[in-house]
């Protein structure tokens, strides 16, 4: 079993209190974890602020000599990292390996290349002045992830930060702290200086988390997870003015027109809502199909669905795991026993597999509820899980009524071959993702963030390590030989 201390000014640090990670998929424990106090939280922020001016002060190449290192060694630990995150999140390791791992890397190796992109700008005013702008690092961040994806949503956030020049302490969900940590381990083989990146660990959801955003030498929250919890962190922000970005819920529209190509909608119908058991903000768990194809269209979706591959996660051949926890597997019945109540009608799933493959995980079924109502719950809450609410329309105006009709504005997709209406639909649909012909794809280079209560700011790409990771000053020189005297 792996055992970790705190990982906090490039020490590793043992605390009295330890607690163990378990896989969802057996429920055996993987490894043990070090719970964080109070004075550990505010030894991690004194070492990150300690550290800061250093590696503010370092070039941009030279920090992104070290994003590259840490790219590099995720490459030669690809395998091992796969199968870590596979045991801690219950997702196939055929997907972590097809999506995680090399997005993470690509983070690193993108944000190690763009900061000379970061410069000022001169402006000219009137009168003799030199006016320039430069970006400026904030200094901590406090990046705080869910359980979902741990590595990519992290490396998100760390991989921006550390090029602008601030410092990371990391709060990982008590459940899938273990790459995370793993991080740390490669940031201090590539010999990041210390301070830099810091883990705290914690088996309580909001002990730390809270702790962290409140401490006062936090300049910067970073988070990742539901909306609930995304209001609490901007009460926990306001009393130090820290700055937040949040990527919170979602309730994604997937819009499938009469004249979309079929085959390729469909295939992406089921990675857009099965992927990680649909535990995924961007999941497209609002199916909306435009009537002329309504039966022919769900008819092959449930038919698909049926023959997901349920099974031990680290199967190469797995393609649906399990879900992450007894809460999830216990939300996830809360929402099929409403759609049950509210009239909606089950066409696939709706329970948990039975044999004895399944006795020790949190499986469910894949699940599809046909004659969805906008109005119902299935088609308002995020589930969270692998539950599909179908639901029909007509034509341009009614899909854009009902994709935009809840409070979550995360991600949409639109399938159709008419690229005229594929533009006006992307326009009109209110989600900071739009997919066209696609879905869930999600390039180091491209902003992704949310509208509405899915929240604000913009991860990923040169917009986000300007806007999330740095703060302009703008710089003034009087270069007239005559003393201007506009006061008196
Ligand atoms: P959560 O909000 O319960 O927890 C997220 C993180 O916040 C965890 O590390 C948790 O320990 C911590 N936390 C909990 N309470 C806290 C508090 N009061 N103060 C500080 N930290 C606190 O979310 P979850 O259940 O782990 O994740 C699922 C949610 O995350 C879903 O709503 C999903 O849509 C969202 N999500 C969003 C994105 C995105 O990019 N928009 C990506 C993945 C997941």
């Amino acid at each position: 079993m792996r055992s970790y201390g705190l990982y906090i000014g490039g020490q590793w640090h043992e605390t009295p209190s330890r607690y163990e990670v378990r896989n969802p998929a057996t429920q055996e424990p993987i490894a043990e974890c070090a719970a964080a106090t109070e004075a550990d939280i505010d030894r991690a922020v004194r070492a990150a602020a300690q550290a800061f001016p250093d590696w503010a002060a370092r070039s941009y190449e030279e920090r992104g000599e070290f994003l590259r290192a840490i790219a590099n060694a995720l490459k030669e630990r690809f395998d091992e990292l796969a199968l870590l995150e596979c045991q801690e999140t219950g997702r196939p390791i055929k997907e972590i390996q097809a999506h995680d791992i090399p997005a993470t890397i690509s983070l690193f190796e993108y944000f190690a290349g763009i900061g000379p992109a970061t410069m000022g700008e001169t402006i000219p005013v009137p009168g003799e002045y030199l006016t320039y702008t430069r970006r400026e690092p904030l200094g901590v961040v406090a990046a705080i992830t869910p359980w979902n994806f741990p590595l990519w949503l992290a490396a998100l956030k760390i991989a921006p930060a550390l090029a602008a020049g601030n410092t990371v302490v990391i709060k990982p969900a008590p459940t899938t702290p273990l790459t995370t940590l793993e991080l740390a381990r490669i940031t201090e083989a590539v010999g990041l200086p210390p301070g830099v990146y810091n883990v705290l660990t914690d088996p309580t959801p909001a002990t730390v988390g809270s702790a962290l955003c409140a401490h006062p030498s936090v300049n910067k929250i970073a988070f990742t997870g539901s909306t609930a919890t995304g209001a609490k962190i901007m009460q926990l922000a306001a009393p130090n003015i820290t700055r937040v970005s949040l990527e919170l819920g979602g309730k994604a529209p997937f819009i499938v027109f009469a004249d979309c190509d079929f085959d390729r909608t469909l295939a992406h119908a089921l990675l857009a809502n099965f992927f990680a058991q649909g535990q995924m903000c961007t999941a497209g768990a609002r199916l909306l199909i435009e009537r002329p194809i309504y039966q022919k269209f769900l008819d092959a979706f449930v038919e698909r669905a049926s023959k997901l591959k349920i099974g031990d996660p680290s199967d190469p051949m797995t393609e649906f795991g399990t879900l992450h926890s007894q809460a999830q597997l216990d939300k996830v019945k809360h929402y099929v026993k409403l759609a049950h109540e509210q009239g909606a009608r089950l066409v696939l799933g709706g329970k948990q597999p039975t044999g004895s493959e399944f006795a020790r995980g949190f499986f469910f079924e894949p699940t599809v509820f046909s004659g969805v109502q906008p109005t119902m719950t299935l088609a308002c809450e995020e589930v969270f899980g692998p539950v599909v609410g179908v639901m029909t329309f007509e034509g341009e105006d009614e899909a854009v009524k009902i994709a935009n009709s809840v409070e979550y504005g995360l991600a949409a997709g639109i399938f159709t071959q008419d690229i005229s209406k594929a533009l006006r639909m992307a326009h009109r649909v209110k989600a900071g993702r739009t997919w066209v012909n696609c879905y869930n794809m999600h390039p180091a280079a491209v902003p992704y963030g949310g509208f509405k209560k899915s929240g604000f700011g913009r991860e990923a790409g040169l917009q986000c390590l300007l806007d999330l990771y740095t703060e302009i000053k703008s710089v003034q020189i009087d270069i007239s030989p005559d003393f201007f005297d506009w006061f008196m």
